[in-house]
């Protein structure tokens, strides 16, 4: 699928070129058999929000309450991040929000190496088309596809991984936080930096970030990140 150019050879796709080239890559993936989960799933989810979006989030997979909806987060851990996103006064309107797999695994076990690779093509076209300025990566699955190597979620979540010109910040899962209260306190700062990133962001006539920086979080240490293509195997 190719992510539209525009008609007179120049000026970008409008935001309605945009939407309905996102419509096709949806309609394509509900239709997915590239993996066995196509077999087992009620509805593929392929995601739900605005198109361009400065905000796209990303978590792990569908659960019960998404492969029966076909729509991402709305169950309990999707009521969570409602109200995450009120709090720092974003709606899941304005934001983008996927999963690194868009079909259910069965009893919500991890999704399978060869299941994400299947899957990863269509997340690389959602990029693409949100043309994110921040890319919330939701738990340790989200992290280890999108950002492979910068170390566990545990330590480097509410850091900012700037990537060609996207900030990358990974999160608790709110799932994680709903079955262990004591991360909820974490899950909100992290929101809350996501809320101050972007504040700085929309505020500033900026240059373009450093490719590569990597700005320090909550953490004293970051580990030393490694080359840029190798962690940015997804985008
Ligand atoms: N957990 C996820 O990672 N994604 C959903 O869509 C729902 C729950």
């Amino acid at each position: 699928m190719a992510v539209p150019a525009s008609a007179d050879g120049g000026q970008p796709p409008s935001p309605s070129e945009v939407g309905s080239e996102l419509e096709r890559l949806h309609a394509r993936i509900r239709a997915c058999t590239l993996c066995g989960l196509h077999a087992t799933r009620t509805r593929a989810v392929p995601g739900s929000g605005r198109v361009p979006a400065e905000v796209m989030i990303v978590g792990e997979a569908p659960g019960f309450n998404e492969d029966v909806k076909g729509l991402p987060f709305v169950g309990p851990a999707g009521r969570l991040l409602d109200t995450l996103l009120r709090q720092i006064g974003l709606s899941r309107e304005e934001v983008y929000i996927t999963n690194v797999l868009k079909c259910r695994p069965p009893q919500n076990r991890d999704p399978m190496p060869h299941e994400a690779e299947a899957c990863l093509p269509y997340l690389r076209l959602q990029f693409k088309l949100v043309q994110p300025k921040a890319v919330l990566v939701l738990g340790r699955h989200a992290l280890e596809r999108m950002l492979p190597g910068v170390g566990p979620i545990s330590r480097v979540h509410g850091q900012i991984f700037v990537r060609s010109g996207v900030a990358f910040m990974p999160c608790y899962h709110p799932a994680a936080a709903l079955h262990n209260a004591a991360l909820l306190d974490d899950l909100q700062k992290d929101f809350d930096r996501v809320r101050e990133y972007l504040d700085r962001l929309l505020g500033e006539e900026r240059a373009e970030p450093e490719e590569a920086a990597v700005e320090p979080g909550p953490e004293p240490t970051d580990p030393e990140p490694p080359p840029e293509a190798e962690q940015l195997s997804l985008i």
